[in-house]
C-alpha cells in the first residue's frame, strides 16, 4: 500500500486518553486519524472512578450529562470481618452541587462505558476509530511524522501522539522508558462478575481473609460487581475463591484481568513531533482513581496547544505540555503509591483534581488581585445573562470575563486562568476569545 495524504494529527491508541484527544482536536476542526491495535473495543470496568475535574472537562466536550446519566455515586463500604458486617465510609463524596463546583462528586462508571460515550462523540464529530491497526515503524523529519501501520499502509502526519497505554509500543520507537519502581511485588486481579444475592447497596470489603484486601464494588450496569483482590485468588479458581469469600454463588464472569502495582513515568513527554500521554507516559496503582482521569486531562492540556501550533505555525506553546503535565503525573505517582499502602479514609479534595493548577507555568501571566491566581482552575459561576460560565466554555476557544472597574479574567481553552488583564484580548494562541459579562 502507498503513502496517503498528510493529515494533521495521528493518535495511536483509542482508550480514554486517545479518544479524549480526538474530541479535543476534531471539535476544533483538526484532521486526525485514530488507530487502535485491538480488534474489539475494551469491555472491562477497570478505571471506574471519574473525578470532578474530569467531569468539568467532559462538560466542555458536551458529554458530562451522558456520564452522569449512566454513572452512580460511590456507595458506602461494608467490611465483613468474621461473623461481623460493619458499615463504613464512602471513598467518594456525596455533596450537593454548588455554583462554583457543579460536579462535586466522584462518579462510578465502567471504563468500557466511558469509552463508549467518548467514542460516540468522536463519531458524531466525524472521526472514525480504526481497529486492528497498530504501528510497525515510526520516523520523523523536521515537519512530518512517518508511520508504517500493521496494515502495511504508510501514513504521514504533522504530529503524532502516543496514547497506547502502559505497554506502549510507540514509547519504544521514541527511545523512552518508564522509570520508577514496583510499589508492591504482588500482582492483583480485577474482574466483573455476578454474585448472586450480594447486597448491591454496598461496596463489600473483606480485609482479613488471607493476605490483603479483597473487595466487590457494585457496578452501575448489568447487575455486576467489580472484584479487586490484592492477593492471589487464581484466575482459574475465581468463582470458587469469591464464593468462599462471600458465601454467595458466582454467576457470569464478564471480564477479568491481572495487573501490577507500579509507579513509573517517562522522562520526557515529547520527542520531536511526537508526544506521549496517559498510561503510555505514567503508570501507578489504581488507589485514588487517578489514572484514567490524568490521561483525560493530559489530552485536554495537549489538545488546544496542538491546535494553536497547527493554526499559527508557531509551535513554541507545545513546550508547555510537558512543563505543565509531567509534574502533575509525578505528584500523582507519589499520591497513589501512598494511598496504596494507607488505610486513610480521606479522599475528596486530595483526589478530586479540582485543586490542580499550573501556577508555575510560563502561560500563567502577571499578578492576581484576589485569591484566584493565574494558572488556577477557573471556578464555574452564573454570568449576568443567567448562563453558566462552564456552558459558555464549550465553544472550544478562550474566554474573557469582562468585569467593570476590575481587571478582566482571561481563561484558556482548557479552563485555567491565563491572566488578569485590563485590555480586551481577541486572539489567544490562535484561538478566538469569547467575551462574556461577569
Ligand atoms: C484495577 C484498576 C482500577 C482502576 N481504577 C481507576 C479509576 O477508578 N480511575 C482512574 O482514573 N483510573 C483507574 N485505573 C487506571 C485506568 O484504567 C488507566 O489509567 C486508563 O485505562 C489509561 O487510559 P489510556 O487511554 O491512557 O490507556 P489504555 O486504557 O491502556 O488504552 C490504550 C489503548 O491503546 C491501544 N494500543 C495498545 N498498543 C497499541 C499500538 N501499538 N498501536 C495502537 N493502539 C495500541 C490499546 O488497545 C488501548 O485501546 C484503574 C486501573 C486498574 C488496573
Amino acid at each position: 500500500m502507498g503513502i496517503k495524504d498528510v493529515f494533521q494529527v495521528l493518535i495511536i491508541g483509542a482508550g480514554v486518553t486517545g479518544l479524549s484527544l480526538a474530541i479535543e482536536l476534531l471539535r476544533r476542526g483538526i484532521t486526525i486519524r485514530i488507530i487502535d491495535s485491538a480488534h474489539a473495543h475494551f469491555s472491562g470496568s477497570r478505571g471506574k472512578g471519574i473525578q470532578p475535574r474530569s467531569l468539568e472537562l467532559l462538560n466542555m466536550m458536551g458529554i458530562a450529562t451522558d456520564v452522569l446519566k449512566c454513572g452512580t455515586l460511590y456507595p458506602h463500604l461494608k467490611f465483613h470481618i468474621g461473623p461481623l458486617s460493619i458499615k463504613g465510609w464512602s471513598l467518594g463524596t456525596h455533596d450537593a452541587p454548588s455554583e462554583a463546583r457543579p460536579f462535586p462528586n466522584l462518579i462510578m462508571l465502567e471504563q468500557w462505558r466511558t469509552e463508549e460515550i467518548l467514542r460516540k462523540k468522536v463519531q458524531n464529530l466525524g472521526g472514525e476509530i480504526e481497529l486492528g491497526t497498530g504501528i510497525e515503524a515510526l520516523t520523523q523529519t523536521d515537519d512530518q511524522v512517518i508511520v508504517t501501520l500493521t496494515t502495511g499502509e504508510t501514513v504521514r502526519a504533522e504530529y503524532a501522539v502516543a496514547c497506547d497505554g502502559g505497554r506502549s509500543t510507540t514509547r519504544g520507537f521514541l527511545g523512552l522508558q518508564l522509570l520508577g519502581a514496583a510499589v508492591d511485588q504482588k500482582t492483583s486481579i480485577v474482574a466483573d462478575m455476578e454474585v448472586e444475592g450480594l447486597d448491591r447497596k454496598y461496596w463489600h470489603a473483606y480485609p482479613f481473609r488471607g493476605a490483603g484486601l479483597r473487595s466487590l464494588a457494585p457496578l452501575p450496569a448489568g447487575g455486576l460487581f467489580q472484584l479487586q483482590a490484592t492477593d492471589d485468588i487464581s484466575l482459574k479458581g475465581l468463582a470458587n475463591g469469591v464464593q468462599k469469600l462471600t458465601g454467595k454463588k458466582v454467576g457470569h464472569i464478564a471480564w477479568q484481568s491481572r495487573y501490577r502495582h507500579q509507579a513509573r513515568m517517562v522522562e520526557r513527554y515529547r520527542v520531536g513531533r511526537v508526544f506521549i500521554a496517559g498510561d503510555a507516559a505514567h503508570i501507578h496503582p489504581p488507589s485514588g482513581a487517578q489514572g484514567l482521569n490524568t490521561g483525560l486531562q493530559d489530552a485536554c492540556n495537549l489538545g488546544w496547544k496542538l491546535v494553536s501550533a497547527l493554526r499559527t505555525g508557531n509551535d513554541s506553546i507545545l513546550k508547555t505540555y510537558e512543563a505543565e503535565r509531567r509534574p502533575v503525573a509525578a505528584d500523582m505517582l507519589g499520591l497513589t503509591a501512598k494511598l496504596h499502602t494507607s488505610t486513610s479514609k480521606s479522599r475528596g479534595d486530595l483526589t478530586n483534581q479540582l485543586g490542580l493548577n499550573y501556577r508555575g507555568s510560563s502561560l500563567a501571566l502577571g499578578n492576581a488581585p484576589g485569591t484566584l491566581m493565574p494558572g488556577d482552575r477557573m471556578p464555574d459561576q452564573f454570568l449576568s445573562n443567567g448562563i453558566k460560565l462552564f456552558d459558555v466554555m464549550q465553544h472550544g476557544g478562550a474566554t474573557q470575563i469582562m468585569r467593570p472597574n476590575r481587571d478582566h479574567i482571561l481563561i484558556r481553552p482548557d479552563g485555567y486562568i491565563a491572566e488578569f488583564v485590563s485590555r480586551e484580548v481577541n486572539l489567544y494562541y490562535g484561538h478566538n476569545v469569547v467575551k462574556v459579562d461577569e
